[in-house]
């Protein structure tokens, strides 16, 4: 066969064919961003098929996201031809699971066939176990339950393991027999959820020494990325597995690790070498990705963290461009100078999907998404529903849509349970038979029955007051400005404190969300006219295929590369992000600035950062401090440009405690902004209703006040 002459070998650096070609032992490549991890583990596996030391289904390798797996499976066919039927254990850590459980779903009390839970299912269940307990929901409500346990699946927990006295404070010590009772729960339904894909692997694995030892002899070689993001539990069950051939590599690297609020631990990086004594450590130093300025750049700002294993990183590439830093005036003018640049880069020849726009939060993707719509730019957001199909989105233009379309029985259904209010399947039913039988819509139909005595007493008062609501909704939609309206529905409806009540990790994102979708509502002359603008957006088909600009969070981004990056809302409270900062300790803040190092050295020769002087919220400017991050990029890599947008208020003018680039003017107490025309800047009306006058610093205090809140219905974020 193939052997070290191979072309496959040929360009890699020392250390990298130094990987790749230690195929026996442990090994650990340490190593930071764009040296070639990924390539090394792939070439390893092309190395180890064409050397014929095992048969694709003899190697475990185990990538961070599917997309991640299909594009290594690719690359390894690329290499050894059509030898590779694929690799079946080639997954994430979650697909494997299944694969692993369902070949013994008997041996940990499952029958085959079993049901994966998803969130809601998940909350269901423990809502009624909660209820068979007697235990007050709306003290002790189940997504805080579901998301302690998640905590203890995470860290490879069993009920039984849960050191006593941890999760004290929820349902007064109940937490762990809550804990068993919900696993005894599954097990009866013959149901596991995402977190038992692991845990019950573990068990498997543990109390049968007979499939471990098969797997033992299964999996003669075991491969890991990206695993500085592994979590205890993904840890423990890949060193069951890989004392067997102990043939095991795993590349990582500490200053990428951003999924410490997921459970994920960076000493499994350190626990490697105790765990494999002897173990192989090599480290590469070269980066091949991105330019000079650009290494520069994020080298500077990482170096800010304490506690790094260290490294050396550098390029033999070009310096290249410098990492530019623009100012805007406010969010849509960070979005359409953002185009400008993209456009420019198009008219220059660069191809869209070289292009990238990397945000920290999902709710910063709207006014992208809507820039890109206007402009007939083709883009696509990877790794989650665009801005308008988010799931908490489409309930809150369903109640709009009540309200300016009675007849859209559609939005009706979505939201007549949504919050909880004791209108559920049966009654449901009830509205659609007298739907039916009087030819009218739902929510006429609910109107009708309301003033019958065909329903129960509580879900009459409960429709009633859904039906009266409604009425006055949409009275005082022709009173006043639409995003007004929206904040008071989402409000009386309970639908806000819904998501406020919620515990699980994704839900501060959703209230996010909910306050830019009221934001976005501002220009609308009328309701109706923003649920056309919606439909319009919703409209343009996502770019399958085509030629498109990627949008994605940050945390998406990881492991990909691109030759611009764009990298907006560097401002305090949004990057770092708030939560991070209220937080006691430097943890939560160095994570934040290990998601700006991946998102800067995502960036082949362009990386482009951004930040906006004012966001606006709730018509309420709010000047925002620029993120400390800029103070920690390095002038010799750094420029600081002028937006292109024109209204911009670029860097330069520094009349605070920021070094370069000063604080935004002030915030412009106001609400006058709910203004009739679409084309009119929010701020220029703003500046209209303050005598124009700019002055003043922000009052905020140094670290939290740029994106601090207005007193709100919103509150409590
Ligand atoms: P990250 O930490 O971001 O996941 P990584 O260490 O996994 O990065 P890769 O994605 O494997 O890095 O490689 C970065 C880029 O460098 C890729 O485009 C890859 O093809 C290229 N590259 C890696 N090694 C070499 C090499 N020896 N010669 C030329 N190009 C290389
Ligand atoms: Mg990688």
């Amino acid at each position: 066969r193939r052997a070290a002459g191979a072309s496959y070998l040929v360009g890699l650096n020392p250390e990298q064919r130094e990987a790749v070609e230690t195929v026996e032992g442990p090994l650990l490549v340490l190593a930071g961003a764009g040296t070639g991890k990924t390539r090394v583990l792939t070439t390893r596996i092309a190395h180890i098929l064409s050397l014929g030391l095992a048969w694709p289904s003899q190697i475990l390798a185990v990538t961070f996201t599917n997309k991640a797996a299909r594009e290594m499976k690719e690359r390894i066919g690329g290499i050894v031809g059509e030898e590779v039927e694929g690799m079946p254990w080639l997954g994430t850590f979650h697909s494997i699971g299944v694969r692993m459980l369902r070949r013994h779903a008997e041996l940990v009390g499952l029958r085959s066939g079993f049901t994966i839970l998803d969130t809601d299912d998940q909350i269901r269940l423990l809502k009624q176990i909660l209820q068979a307990e007697d235990i007050d929901d709306k003290r002790w409500p189940a997504k805080m339950l579901a998301s302690t346990i998640d905590g203890w699946k995470n860290r490879g927990l069993t009920p039984e393991q849960v050191p006593a006295g941890e999760g004290a404070t929820f349902a007064n010590g109940r937490g762990k027999m809550l804990y068993a009772a919900y696993q005894a729960r599954l097990k009866a339904l013959n149901a596991v959820d995402f977190g038992d894909l692991l845990l019950e692997g573990i068990r498997l694995l543990r109390e049968n020494p007979d499939v471990l030892a098969e797997y033992h002899r299964r999996f003669r070689f075991i491969l890991v990325d990206e695993y500085q993001d592994t979590n205890v539990a993904q840890y423990l069950w890949l060193r069951l597995l890989a004392q067997g051939s102990r043939n095991v590599c795993c590349v990582g690297d500490d200053d990428q690790s951003i999924y410490g609020w997921r459970g994920a631990e960076v000493d499994n990086i350190l626990r490697f070498e105790s765990d494999f004594p002897g173990a192989k450590v090599i480290r590469l130093e070269r980066n091949y990705r991105s330019t000079g300025h650009i290494l520069g750049a994020a080298g500077h700002l990482i170096a800010h963290n304490e506690g790094r294993l260290g490294k050396t990183l550098f390029s033999e590439g070009a310096h290249g461009e410098k990492v530019t830093v623009t100012g805007a005036w406010d969010s849509q003018e960070e979005a359409r100078a953002i185009g400008e640049e993209i456009e420019d880069l198009q008219r220059q020849g660069h191809s869209l999907s070289d292009i990238a726009i990397l945000v920290r939060a999902s709710f910063q993707m709207r006014e992208f998404e809507e820039r890109f719509v206007t402009l007939g730019l083709n883009y696509r957001v990877v790794g989650g529903p665009r801005f308008y199909e988010r799931a908490e989105i489409r309930d809150a233009m369903a109640y709009l849509r009540c309200i300016a379309q009675p007849a859209d029985d559609l939005a009706f259904e979505r939201i007549v349970n949504v919050p909880k209010r004791g209108l559920g399947d049966v009654a449901l039913r009830q509205i659609h038979e007298q739907a039916r039988a009087a030819g009218v819509p739902l929510q006429e139909a609910a109107r009708q029955l309301v003033g019958s005595d065909a329903l129960k007493p509580k879900v009459r008062l409960s429709l009633m007051d859904l039906v009266q609501s409604f009425e006055r909704w949409r009275e005082q939609a022709a009173q006043m400005p639409q995003n007004q309206l929206a904040e008071i529905v989402l409000d009386e409806s309970g639908y806000t404190g819904m998501w406020q009540k919620d515990r699980s990790a994704d839900a501060a994102g959703r209230l996010d969300n909910l306050k830019e979708l009221v934001r976005s509502m501002e220009p609308f002359e009328n309701l109706t006219g923003f649920l056309e603008h919606v439909s319009l957006v919703m409209d343009t088909e996502g770019a399958a295929g085509q030629d498109a600009v990627s949008l994605m969070t940050l945390h998406s981004a990881k492991g990909l590369e691109f030759d611009t990056v764009f990298l907006p809302g560097w401002e305090e409270g949004l990057f770092p992000n708030q939560r991070a900062l209220d937080e006691q300790g430097r943890a939560g803040l160095e994570e934040e600035r290990r998601l700006a190092y991946v998102g800067l050295t995502r960036a082949r020769y362009r990386a482009k950062v951004y930040f906006a002087s004012n966001r606006r919220i709730h018509g309420l400017w709010q000047s925002s401090v620029p993120s400390r991050f800029l103070d920690e990029l390095p002038d010799g890599h750094v420029e600081v440009t002028e937006s292109k947008g024109g209204t911009g208020w670029g860097g330069g003018q520094a009349n605070g405690a920021s070094r370069r680039y000063g604080y935004g003017p002030s915030r412009f107490d106001q609400a006058e902004t709910f203004g009739s025309t679409y084309s009119t800047p929010g701020w220029q009306r703003a500046q209209a209703a303050k005598g124009g006058s700019f002055g003043g610093r922000s009052g905020g205090a140094g670290g939290s006040g740029g994106f601090a809140e207005p007193a709100s219905r919103f509150g409590g974020v």
